[in-house]
C-alpha cells in the first residue's frame, strides 16, 4: 500500500483517479479548494477508510508524508481558467513550486498533469513531443498555456538540480463523467444543450479540430506512467488520436441524443487552436503497450448516460 496524494483531487479527472488508487489498496489524500471541483465528485469515497478529503489552495505549501503526488490542481475549461488569470498562473507556477518542494522534502515521486495546449495553435500536425509549440505569451488563453510550460520547465529543473523523481503527461482534450455541467468545455457544453433541447453552440465554423480522449484511458495512462521504468521521465502525450471537427461533433451529439436541438454558430474565442492531434507512439513504447481503448462513439454514450440522470435528478 501507498500514500498517495491528488492535488485537483475533487475535479474531473482527480476523481477518478483517487478512485481508481484507492481500488488498488492505496491510501488516497485528496486536496482540493474546490474552485471547479466538488465534494459532490468524491462523495461515493467518503466512507472508504483509506480516503482523505482537505481543503487546501496549492498556491500555500502543504506538507504531509507521502510516496506519490498526482498534481492535478488548475482549472482546464478555458471559460474558467480565464475567470481569475492571475490565479490561474499562480496555481500552475506557485503549485508545481510546492509540490515540488514536498517531493523533494518527502522524496516522493512527483506526476504534472501537462497539456496539450503547450502546443498553442500547432504548426505541426499531428503533435509529437519533440514540438516545441506555437503559444501567444499575452493572449487570453496564456495564463493556462504558459503557467503549464512553466511547470514542466520547473519540473525539469528540480529533477536535474535536485534529483526529484519526477513524471510529466501532456494531456490532450479528456471527456467523460463527473464534467461539470457548467464547465464550458465543448463536449459537455454539447450533451448539456442537447438534452435539454437547446441550440447547440459551435464556436466559427467548426472546421476547428480536437482529439477526444475517453476519462478511463487516461487514468490508466497516468497510472502506467507513475509506474513507469525509473529514469522514464516524459513529456509523453497521452490522448485518443481520434480527430474530429467541432461539427462532426456536434452532428454525434445530436444522432445520439435523438435532440431536436438545432446547431448555431458564435464567435470564434481569440487564439482557438486550429487542430489537435497527438503521436503517442512514445506513450506506446514506454507506457507497456498502451493506447486508447474507448472511441468517441462508446464514450459519448457514457457520458450521454451520466448527464442524462444527472439533469433528471435536478441539478
Ligand atoms: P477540473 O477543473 O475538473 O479539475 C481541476 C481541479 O483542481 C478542481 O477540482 C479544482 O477545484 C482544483 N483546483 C483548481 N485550482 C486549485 C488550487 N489553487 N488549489 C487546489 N485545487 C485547485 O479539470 P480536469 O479536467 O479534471 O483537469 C485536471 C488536470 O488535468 C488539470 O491540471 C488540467 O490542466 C489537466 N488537463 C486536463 C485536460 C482535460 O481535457 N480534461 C486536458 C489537459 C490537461
Ligand atoms: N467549442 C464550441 N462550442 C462550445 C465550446 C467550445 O464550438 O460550446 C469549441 C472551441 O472553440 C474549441 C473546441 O470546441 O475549438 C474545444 O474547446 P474546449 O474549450 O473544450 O477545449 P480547448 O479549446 O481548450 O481544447
Amino acid at each position: 500500500m501507498k500514500r498517495i496524494l491528488v492535488t485537483g483531487g475533487a475535479g474531473f479527472v482527480g476523481s477518478h483517479i483517487c478512485e481508481r488508487l484507492l481500488s488498488e489498496g492505496n491510501e488516497v489524500i485528496c486536496l482540493d479548494n474546490y474552485f471547479t471541483g466538488s465534494k459532490r465528485n468524491v462523495e461515493h469515497l467518503m466512507d472508504h477508510h483509506y480516503f482523505e478529503l482537505v481543503r487546501h489552495d496549492v498556491t500555500n505549501p502543504y506538507m504531509v508524508e507521502v510516496d506519490e503526488i498526482y498534481n492535478l490542481a488548475c482549472p482546464a475549461s478555458p471559460v474558467h481558467y480565464q475567470y481569475n488569470p492571475i490565479k490561474t498562473i499562480k496555481t500552475s507556477v506557485m503549485g508545481a513550486i510546492n509540490m515540488l518542494g514536498l517531493a523533494k522534502r518527502v522524496k516522493a515521486k512527483i506526476l504534472q498533469a501537462s497539456t496539450s495546449e503547450v502546443y498553442g495553435d500547432p504548426a505541426i500536425h499531428p503533435q509529437p513531443e519533440s514540438y516545441w509549440g506555437n503559444v501567444n505569451p499575452i493572449g487570453l488563453r496564456s495564463c493556462y498555456d504558459e503557467g503549464k510550460r512553466c511547470a514542466e520547465t520547473l519540473f525539469m529543473d528540480y529533477h536535474i538540480q535536485n534529483d526529484v523523481d519526477i513524471k510529466i503527461v501532456r494531456i490532450f482534450n479528456t471527456y467523460g463523467p463527473r464534467m461539470n455541467p457548467d464547465d464550458g468545455r465543448v463536449v459537455s457544453n454539447f450533451i448539456v444543450q442537447a438534452l435539454k433541447g437547446d441550440d447547440i453552440t459551435v464556436f466559427g465554423d467548426g472546421t476547428q479540430t480536437r482529439s477526444f480522449q475517453y476519462v478511463d484511458d487516461l487514468v490508466e495512462g497516468m497510472i502506467r506512467m507513475m509506474n513507469s521504468r525509473d529514469g522514464f521521465v516524459g513529456p509523453v502525450n497521452v490522448g485518443n488520436p481520434g480527430e474530429f471537427t467541432m461539427l462532426e461533433l456536434a452532428q454525434q451529439v445530436i444522432d445520439l441524443t435523438g435532440t431536436k436541438s438545432k446547431i448555431i454558430h458564435m464567435p470564434l474565442p481569440q487564439d482557438d487552436p486550429l487542430q489537435r492531434q497527438p503521436v503517442i507512439d512514445l506513450a506506446k513504447k514506454e507506457l507497456n503497450g498502451w493506447e486508447p481503448k474507448i472511441p468517441l462513439k462508446e464514450g459519448l454514450v457514457k457520458t450521454i448516460t451520466y448527464f442524462d440522470d444527472l439533469l433528471k435528478k435536478g441539478n
